[in-house]
């Protein structure tokens, strides 16, 4: 077993992943969020669609047995194991925005935006062209009569982990989360572990 790759404490990364590989993401702590993108390797164009998925998945909650759609309708990841069954698909990556109206931040950090921004440039993704995240162990309940969310702990406890697997060659970008309100007040570590 191959030691896993550490993302530190509110910051990003990126790499490819090839068409079968599986992607493990792991929260080595507890609590912590990693807000996930994907896309196409052969047109960075192509980009994982929450809104293709949840309609056609029909439920806002993923898990294992799950397909993450692109834009283009194609499926992209496939969740194949996944130890919480609490994940979001709502909700953009935390930005220097989010900090500055949600917190009242005056000098924010840049965030998971900021951090997916700067990981993904060098492989041709501009800022307009990320998405909604897939965000591993984020728990944002949302009230069925009035449709309110609230972000709230995440239920992952260390070690606890979500396997993804490529149905295409993938650009992949992804996050140890910098907000403190999605993380129970801390910031940590994500691990990661790419295996054919
Ligand atoms: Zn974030």
């Amino acid at each position: 077993m191959t030691m896993p790759h550490e993302i530190p404490p509110r910051s990003g990364v990126a790499f490819t992943l090839d068409k079968g590989q599986r992607l493990t993401v792991i929260d080595p702590k507890g609590e912590q969020v990693a807000d996930l993108l994907a896309f196409a390797r052969d047109d960075v164009a192509e980009v994982i669609s929450s809104g293709r998925t949840l309609d056609y998945a029909s439920r806002i909650y993923l898990t294992t047995g799950d397909r993450l759609y692109s834009n283009r309708s194609n499926v992209m990841l496939d969740i194949v194991d996944d130890t919480v069954g609490r994940h979001d698909f709502l909700l953009t990556p935390c930005s220097k925005d989010t900090f500055r109206i949600i917190y009242g931040d005056t000098d924010p950090h840049r965030g998971c935006f900021g951090n997916l921004a700067a990981a993904l440039a060098p492989y041709g993704v501009a800022e307009d062209m990320i998405p909604v995240a897939f965000n591993c162990f984020m728990n944002v309940p949302v009230n069925g009569e009035t449709g309110e969310l609230t972000v709230e702990p995440p239920l992952s406890k260390a070690g606890d982990r979500i396997v993804f697997e490529a149905q295409a060659d993938l650009v992949i970008g992804l996050t140890a989360c910098s907000a403190l309100q999605s993380n129970n007040g801390s910031f940590k570590p994500i691990h990661y572990e790419i295996a054919s």
